[in-house]
């Protein structure tokens, strides 16, 4: 605001109150070149306190100052003189339109007694400007340099953020009024954040439930929306696999585990289900279109800008919102759904000890953990083996424990079953507690060999008469506390069916090197793996 008022009211000229209006509105960068008309405004903003940067050429000013945008959330300034010097800064206004980077460009234009009659670098900047910018406007009088200042602030960093324009006519820079006839303006509020549709939220998180090979593609709208710290735990708890766009590298660490951009166009090719990430399906992205994509791939498309949804591919599912904030809604989410086999083994995997001794048994459970929980040293897995026997499990890992307490006592057994699987030798418990061997038995439990059912349908199902007639074969009692075996001779036992309850368990267990423990991992029962090119050995059709 203009200082020293009196009861009359201070005269200011435009220059002020552009930058006054600037610094209302937290503006901190001004990058620009000065000359006729616009110098004076440069000096005023630098006696508000704004960093003004005196540069070459209008086109790189202007990149900067859209460089300030993306990095700080809040646009940088472009100052530019009339005509030429307008007009090369059109490419950073175009840039940053492109890149949806705020930015506000102040341009200098010829007085406005001269309009129409060849005035110094006259150009219609304002029509010029409107193709690269949300907004392009001049203000009809001084006393409104304030509000449209604040429209073009809030324009800027509203909705999809972008370029904004405003044209200065040379005569309003020195031009004084009345400071009380001037319509100041507080600082526009920060951009309202947004969350998506719940229905598109679970639509969303059933579609990469029963996904196979599902890709997130991070874009530099995440970045942009800070959606770091949501999106870094969505990968983690849900072990999903993430390629970033070039900007968006380190949203999520490059060297994270989960990263597949090394493999960018095999992942590409095969996902079965994206998550795009405030990315849009241009070029960079081949369109979504194959045969970089699949014909049939899904797209679920989170993005701050409805008129992009939908753009080359039709998604299968919608989320509005801002990125940081819809990928919480997600989070929420997840921690209400059951867990799938990778989702288990993502885990098993980031927390176990590198070098235990991996025992594993079961169908699903010890396929599907060949594949996500790796080995690094010899003879240190032991499995179903040649004859494909169940039940050797719980021997091997007391075996084994046998073995490294006398030779490598660092050495953790852990012990991966199915809940079929266990059932084969689970007194044996009694064995690992009566001796004390500090085995980690985790049994990953789907209520069934290969598949089970749910509390619910294992009650619909009992309806039909005798279960003897009327359950599936492959089904086990479902929610079976096989923890309590391990409780009822002393051991830990942990009963978990969240990525947090399983983390919990897992990190507690790893850390206890003396007692036995054992954690019942629930999974969704109809969980699966993915299908296999070959029917080998699944011919049958479960
Ligand atoms: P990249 O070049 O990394 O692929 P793009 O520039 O193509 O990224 O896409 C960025 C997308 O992010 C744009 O569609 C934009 O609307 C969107 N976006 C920007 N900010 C947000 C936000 N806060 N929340 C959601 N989407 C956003
Ligand atoms: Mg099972």
């Amino acid at each position: 605001m203009a200082s020293g008022s009196g009861a009359a009211g201070e005269a200011v000229s435009g220059a002020r109150l552009i930058a006054e209006s600037l610094k209302a509105q937290n503006i901190e960068y001004m990058f620009g070149i000065v000359g006729i008309p616009v110098t004076e405004i440069a000096i005023a903003a630098q006696a508000v306190g704004i960093k003004y940067v005196g540069m070459r050429n209008e086109q790189a000013a202007c990149y900067a100052a859209s460089a300030v945008g993306y990095l700080t959330g809040r646009p940088g300034v472009c100052l530019v003189v009339s005509g030429p010097g307008f007009l090369h800064a059109l490419g950073g206004m175009a840039n940053a339109t492109m890149n949806c980077w705020p930015l506000i460009v102040i341009g200098g234009s010829s007085d406005r007694n001269q309009e129409t009659m060849g005035a110094f670098q006259e150009f219609p900047q304002v029509e010029a400007g409107r193709l690269y910018n949300k907004l392009s406007v001049r203000p009809s009088s001084l006393e409104v340099i304030p509000a449209i200042i604040e429209k073009a602030v809030r324009t800027s960093i509203y909705g999809r953020p972008g370029s904004c324009y405003i044209d200065i006519p040379g005569d309003f820079v020195n031009l004084q009024v009345n400071e009380r006839s001037v319509k100041y303006m507080e600082c526009c509020l920060p951009p309202p954040i947004s969350t998506a549709e719940h229905s598109a939220v679970s639509k969303a998180a059933s579609i990469i439930a029963h996904s196979k090979q599902p890709l997130l593609i991070i874009g530099k709208g995440a970045a942009y929306s800070h959606a770091e710290n949501n999106i870094r735990k969505l990968v983690d708890l849900c072990g999903l696999p993430f390629l970033p766009t070039p900007m968006a590298k380190g949203v999520v660490p490059d060297n994270h585990p989960n990263c597949v951009a090394a493999a960018r166009s095999t992942a590409l090719q095969h996902a079965d289900v994206i998550v795009l990430l405030g990315a849009r399906l241009n070029w960079i992205l081949h369109f979504g279109l194959p045969p970089r994509f699949r014909h049939d791939v899904k797209v679920i498309q989170i993005d701050i800008c409805a008129e992009e949804l939908g753009n080359n591919v039709r998604p299968a599912a919608i989320l509005l919102g801002d990125i940081s904030a819809v990928t919480k809604q997600g989070l929420a989410l997840q921690k209400s759904l059951p867990m799938n086999y990778y989702t288990v083994f993502h885990h098993i995997r980031e927390l176990i000890p590198k070098d235990c001794i991996l025992v594993s048994e079961g169908a699903n459970t010890m396929d599907i953990g060949r594949t996500m929980v790796p080995n690094y040293y010899p003879r240190q897995r032991l499995d179903a083996g040649t004859f494909g026997t169940m039940g050797v499990g719980l021997g091997f890992a007391i075996a084994a424990a046998m073995v490294a307490k006398d030779r490598t006592p660092e050495k953790r057994v852990i012990c991966i079953e199915g809940d079929s699987a266990f059932g084969f030798s689970g007194m044996e418990v009694e064995t690992i507690c009566r001796y004390n061997l500090p085995i980690l038995i985790i049994v990953v439990n789907n209520n069934g060999i290969y598949t089970g059912l749910d509390a619910d349908s294992w009650k619909e199902m009992l309806k039909f008469g005798d279960p003897a007639t009327c359950v599936p074969p492959v089904s086990l009692l479902p929610n079976s506390h096989y923890e309590k075996i391990m409780s009822a001779f002393g051991g830990k036992g942990y009963f978990v069916k969240t990525p947090e309850e399983l983390q919990n368990a897992l990190k507690a267990s790893v850390a206890d090197k003396q007692t036995p423990s054992l954690i019942n991992v629930m999974i969704d029962p109809q969980s699966e793996r993915k299908k296999q090119e070959f029917p080998w050995l699944t011919r049958s059709n479960l």
